[in-house]
This record gives C-alpha cells, structure tokens and sequence, in this order.
C-alpha cells in the first residue's frame, strides 16, 4: 500500500516489460499458452482482432489485382531442397511428418507405423509447393502475371517462443507472385511494402520505419527482402512485415518458364509476402499501458460497450430497455466499412466489469444509470483517457459524434506511438557512445541509433556479438551523407538503422 496510483496490471511495464506483456495478454483474454510448446490458443477477442486484420488486408490486397488460393499444409521434403539458401534458412526449424499411422505397441501404447515413402515437411512458407503449380500454370508471357494469396497457418520450430510475437504454428498471409520481367517484379515487393505500411500506420497506428534488410538478415534464397520495423515501448524494434524480390532464384528452382514476345524460353521472376499474428503482438507492445491492452477503432473487435446500472429490479427493466435501443441506434453506424461493434455487459459484478474492458482495450465504456437515463445521457469512459476519467454526454451527441470520437482517439494512439519512435531515435555516431547507448538498465537500452555502416559483414556481425544490437534495416528515406562506419570507421555513404529486436 502507500503506492501510487494503482494498475490493473501488475507489474507495470517499467517494472518488468516482458512479463507485463504476457500478464496484458492474459488478462485481456486475448490468447493463452496451449498444452503444445509454442503454440497457441487465440480467444474470440484476440480471433476477433485478427479477423479484422486480415479481413482489411484481404480487401487491400484485392484492390492490387492478387486473388486467394490455397495449397497444401504438407510439402515433400525433396521441394524444399530445390532452392539451396532456402534449405539451409529453413531446415533447422521443419516440423517432419514420416509416418501415416497408428499403432497399439507394448502395452497399449500408441507407436507411429506405415512409415512414408518420402517425408513431408509441414510448411514454415509455402514459396516450393507454390512454385509447383506455377510452373504448370505458366508457358507464355501471356499467363503473366500469377498474383496469388493464401490465409494460412505456418510452422516454423522456434526455440524461443514468446505468444503472438514469435510461435511455432502462426497464423499468416503468404503472398507469392510471378512476373515476365524483373522491374514488374521489384516493383510489386515494393507495392507490398507500401500496403503493409498503409494497414499498419493506419489501421494498427504503429509507425514504421520502411527499408531493405542486410544480406545476412535477408529471407532465405531471396535477392532483397524489404521490411517494416515498429518500436516497441521497451525501444526494442519489431519486425512487422517482409516482402521479398526472390529474382529468378525460385523460378529457377521450381522451373517457372515462359516463352516471351520473341518466342525466347526465359524464367519468371517471382516475388512473396507475408505478415502474421505477430503483428498483433506487436501492436499490444506499442499502444498498451498498464492498465492493459489498448485496441486502435479500426481493428478493436468491438468498439462500445454498454454497461447498464442499476440498483433495484423495478429499475432494471427500464435501464435494460434504453441500453438494448441505444446498442441498436450504435449498431445501424458504420465505421470505415465495418459497423459498429456494440457489447452489453450486464454482469452483476461490481467494479471489475468496467475494468475488465479497461483491460481488453475497447476504445469506449458507457455506463447507462437511472440518472443518465433520466438525462438522456451516457457516462461516457474513453480508453486514451485515464480510467477514472469519465463524463456524461448527451445521448444524440454521442451517437452523432461517434466515428469522429473513434478517429481522434485513433489518431491520438498514433501521434502517440510517433512521437515516442522520434524520441527514440537518435544519430550516434561516436564508438563509445553508440555501445553506452545500448548498456541496458533495468532491462531497457536507448532506442533505435541511426549511425553510418561501411556494408561490411563483419562489423554487423562485430556488433551484434559485442551489444546484440542488429542492422534492422537500410531505410528507403535515410538520405546519402558522407560518414564513418561505427565499428570500424571506414567510409560510409548512408546511415542504417540499429536496435535491439524481437
Ligand atoms: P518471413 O517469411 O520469414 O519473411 O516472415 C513473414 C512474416 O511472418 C514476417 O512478418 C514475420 O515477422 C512473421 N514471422 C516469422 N516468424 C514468425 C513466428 N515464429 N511467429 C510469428 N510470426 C512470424
Ligand atoms: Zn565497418
């Protein structure tokens, strides 16, 4: 006791930022850890979010000319081995399906038997059994170009799990595309890129910071991986979606050859995508406080929930009433496409019902008394405001201003998140003072270093021994400036973004 003011979240997430996390997880009822090592079980509220997520990015996907489809969970051994970085990125983290049956051994017990010809791999990405098809659907430049999607769920064995931002079965968008000729085919990684920053900025409010990998952080067989990297509130950086110009590395090794205009026999050039649930890990990371998750209006699985009060039963007719027309009035809203999500929550539970939404992120609490009633009023609760922080609003008020109050608090989540990126971000480009700016305390470094990079392996590798500290990405926007490599000081023309990472 004695303590400041008091969280529904314990610890804070200055006290102790990974288990924050997984404590905000939990008491959100977003997803739980399964009996299985690394994978999960996502909730409706979490299913719901993720729903949201993709259903918006399925409709902007579309609006580029990329259609779903969908191919096999297992894929034969042998594919893999057909593009060799590929092997080599994914081999140590496959899943092995080798039997195709079940057996009673000694007693009783279940023994795997009907061993498999050839193994199957379930699929960590699906580039080998993608390229199968297309190489049969593809003969003239004419079939170009294939622009494909498919919704799934991956596995890749991780060895340190942590949920949403890293398990060993996710779930994703993988896209993959085959092009006539290489430009088209850059161009469209780039246009991937720029849908993902769009979602993401937009929809999640994460600002991201857009470039391309370094070799050596490169998806394995592809020619330039370009991504987008959020900050997390620990100035960690995350990951939050890959697009890969693959050249003809790919084609080459699932034979995906046309003829083109001239009659020449020539490969494709092919291109994938992809972001997962770990995005939602990330916006939990960015946005939540320590009272919980906070869900941005354009992805919360609901938007409004109405919390009925009353004190006798005579009461309780009425107040139930005035609560069930006004969640109808809501849910004749729509906001950006979507209608509006409306809960009631009439749970005789005291004070922990307001808090358990506090905790879940709805972007809007109303309590509905016989006062406000009387009043025509709501007693109106924001999650951008402090939970005590509530005031009575008129009820056509509310109702009317309702898509303009969930734009504001939208864009409050993302001034908010761009501001703390921007106050984390500095160009360091003395030695010492880029490894002080990385000697953790109580757990938490300095943020994201912009400092000059000679382009040798070497240092980033130095580096990254030395602080764990990687070469996030070389920022698209990062303009050409004469400078001195931070590890080794010679010469460098651009400045990299540096940061711990997920
Ligand atoms: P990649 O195919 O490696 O480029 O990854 C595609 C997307 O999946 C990226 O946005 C990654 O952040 C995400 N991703 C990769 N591995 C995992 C994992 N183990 N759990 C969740 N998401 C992942
Ligand atoms: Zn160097």
């Amino acid at each position: 006791m004695g303590k400041k003011v008091t969280t529904a979240i314990t610890p804070t997430r200055e006290e102790d930022y990974p288990m924050w996390y997984q404590e905000v997880v939990k008491a959100s009822e977003m997803a739980e850890k399964s009996p299985v090592r690394g994978c999960m079980v996502i909730r409706p509220w979490g299913y719901t979010l993720w729903e949201n997520i993709s259903s918006q990015l399925d409709e902007m996907f579309k609006e580029t000319g990329v259609k779903n489809a969908y191919f096999p969970l297992f894929i034969p051994l042998s594919y893999l081995e057909k593009e060799a970085e590929h092997v080599e990125g994914f081999a140590k983290e496959c899943a092995v399906v080798t039997h195709h049956k079940l057996e009673q051994g000694e007693n009783k017990k279940l023994v795997p038997a009907g061993e498999l010809a050839e193994p199957l791999i379930v699929r960590p990405t699906s580039e080998t059994i993608i390229g199968e098809s297309m190489s049969k659907w593809v003969s003239s430049y004419r079939d170009l170009p294939v622009l494909i999607n498919q919704w799934a769920n991956v596995v890749r064995w991780e060895m340190r799990t942590r949920i949403f931002l890293r398990t060993s079965e996710f779930l994703w968008q993988e896209g993959h595309t085959a092009h006539a000729n290489e430009e088209e085919a850059r161009e469209r990684t780039l246009m991937m890129l720029n849908v993902y920053t769009k979602f993401v900025e937009e929809c999640l409010a994460m600002p991201v910071v857009r470039g391309s990998k370094t070799p050596s952080e490169r998806f394995p067989g592809a020619v330039d991986t370009m991504c987008i990297e959020a900050m997390m509130q620990d100035k960690k950086a995350l990951q939050a979606g890959t697009s890969h110009f693959l050249g003809q590395n790919f084609a080459k090794g699932s034979d995906i050859k046309f003829q083109n205009a001239d009659k020449q026999e020539q490969f494709a050039w092919t291109t994938s995508w992809g972001v997962s649930t770990r995005m939602i890990g990330g916006m939990i990371m960015t946005h939540g406080d320590d009272d919980g998750v906070i869900m941005p209006p354009r992805v919360a699985p609901s938007h409004v929930v109405l919390l009925p009060i009353y004190r006798k039963d005579e009461e309780r007719a009425e107040i139930m009433a005035y609560t069930q027309a006004l969640a109808a009035e809501l849910r004749q809203i729509r906001y950006h496409g979507r209608k509006i999500v409306v809960e009631i929550d009439d749970r005789d539970i005291g004070g922990a019902r307001g808090w358990d939404w506090v905790k879940k992120g709805i972007p809007l609490r109303a309590e509905i008394g016989p006062k406000d009633m009387a009043n025509d009023s709501v007693f109106l609760g924001r999650r951008d405001k402090s939970a005590r922080d509530k005031t009575g609003v008129k009820k056509d008020t509310f109702v009317d201003g309702l898509c303009d109050l969930l734009d504001e608090i939208q864009d409050t989540y993302f001034q908010r998140a761009k501001a703390f990126m921007a106050a984390n971000t500095v160009d360091i480009d003395d030695k010492k003072a880029f490894y002080d700016f990385y000697k953790s305390r109580k757990g938490i470094h300095g943020g994201f270093a912009m400092s000059h990079w000679c382009g040798n392996d070497a240092c980033e590798a130095k580096i990254k021994e030395d602080l764990s500290v990687t070469i996030r990405c070389i920022p698209f926007d990062s303009p050409q400036e004469k400078g001195e490599c931070i590890c080794c000081g010679k010469p460098s023309n651009k400045r990299v973004l540096f940061s711990k990472a997920y």
